[in-house]
């Protein structure tokens, strides 16, 4: 056995997750976000357990992950690739059955100069100012368009994770006026935040994503989301220190009593940031213990006094899960749960539990 670094991917956590975000959302179901090698979980086996829950619909960002998510569903679902023609071929979208998402009337333009037949979604800017045809653009855009259908029409909330804020229902109402252009093509507006907003908000297919890995910073999400993976270090070394030690690089942490401290298998060249110096956390047993002194790149060290004589070497020390909650975690690095996990790099050994 190798001491490294490990995350167990719960699948079935991911899948029921999705069950509940499906009859959560309106007659057009949710679909599934699993760009990003789908949140670090990764993006074969998570398509795959959604898909045989009976998940039709999958969002990437790239035509090449739009392939590797055809490559575990097969034929079926609808493979959706967000990020324009610019990061989808033409062999893509006809060997893997992608539809792309046009973002612009440029794409609009070079979609219809290669006269395909092949379906396509458009994505409608209705504020975000990020990708999307602008409102004000869109008799131009059916202009151009000519008799191509849209399969899928799409925009995506600025606000969605403050309930409190405007912005989505403005964005909504835009929305609705802009697709009255495309009468019967259906749409998709919600992201996970959005779930937790009005039922009105949710319109059409829902592209979920960070809700199934069970995470989310939206102060109206449900605390009982499962989580998608466990994080774990095991111990390599324990040390009883006395009062007044400095721990690790800078020797920006000193006891302040005698302490016992473990060194964990986990770094930022693992992924695991280093902004949680000093303010991150670990769960040994079910004692939290917490990271003192600097992150680096192999190593990081906790408290475990609280939790001695758990600490030995070889135990498995928790830093995301269902003790170690993620966006707590996150948070306590000064970011959301979105970049802890999906910042999280090959050296760092994945399991999958079915
Ligand atoms: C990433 C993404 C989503 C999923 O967002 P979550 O906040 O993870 O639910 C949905 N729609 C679009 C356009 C996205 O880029």
């Amino acid at each position: 056995m190798s001491l490294r670094p490990r995350a167990t991917i719960h699948l079935s956590n991911i899948v029921d997750n999705w069950r509940r975000l499906n009859a959560h959302s309106g007659p057009g179901g949710a679909g599934a976000v699993v760009k990003a090698d789908a949140y670090g979980h990764g993006v074969g086996p998570v398509s795959k357990a959604l898909s045989n829950a009976g998940c039709q619909a999958f969002f990437v960002a790239y035509g090449f992950e739009g392939a590797q998510v055809r490559h575990a569903v097969g034929e079926g679902p609808d493979i959706f690739v967000f990020n324009g023609l610019g990061a989808i071929s033409a062999e893509e979208i006809k060997e893997s059955d992608l539809i792309p998402v046009l973002n612009s009337l440029a794409d609009i333009s070079d979609w219809v100069g290669l006269r395909s037949e092949a379906p396509f979604a458009l994505h409608i800017d209705t504020g975000m100012n990020r990708l999307g045809v602008r409102t004000e653009a869109i008799d131009r855009a059916v202009e151009l368009l000519g008799d191509h259908a849209p399969v899928l029409l799409m925009t995506h909330y600025a606000c969605a994770d403050d309930p409190a804020s405007p912005a989505s229902r403005q964005q909504m109402t835009a929305f609705k006026a802009a697709a009255a252009t495309f009468p019967g093509v259906p749409l998709s507006v919600s992201n996970s935040a959005a779930q937790w907003l009005h039922a009105d908000m949710r319109l059409g297919l829902s592209r979920p994503g960070i809700a199934l890995y069970g995470g989310g910073n939206s102060p109206a999400r449900p605390q009982d989301l499962l989580p998608g993976m466990s994080l774990e270090a095991p111990i390599l070394q324990v040390q009883k220190l006395p009062r007044g030690e400095a721990v690790g690089y800078g020797a920006c942490y000193k006891t302040d009593q005698p302490a016992v401290i473990a060194t964990v298998a986990l770094g930022y060249g693992d992924g695991f940031l280093r902004s949680l110096s000093n303010c991150g956390f670990g769960f040994l047993g079910d004692i939290r213990c917490p990271i003192v002194g600097r992150v680096s790149m192999d190593l990081t060290t906790i408290d475990v006094t609280a939790a001695y004589p758990l600490a030995k070497p070889g135990r498995w020390v928790e830093f995301i899960g269902s003790q170690a909650d993620l966006e707590l975690q996150a948070n306590a690095a000064g970011t959301l749960g979105y970049e802890l996990i999906t910042g999280l790099g090959p050296r760092v050994e994945r399991f999958y539990e079915y």
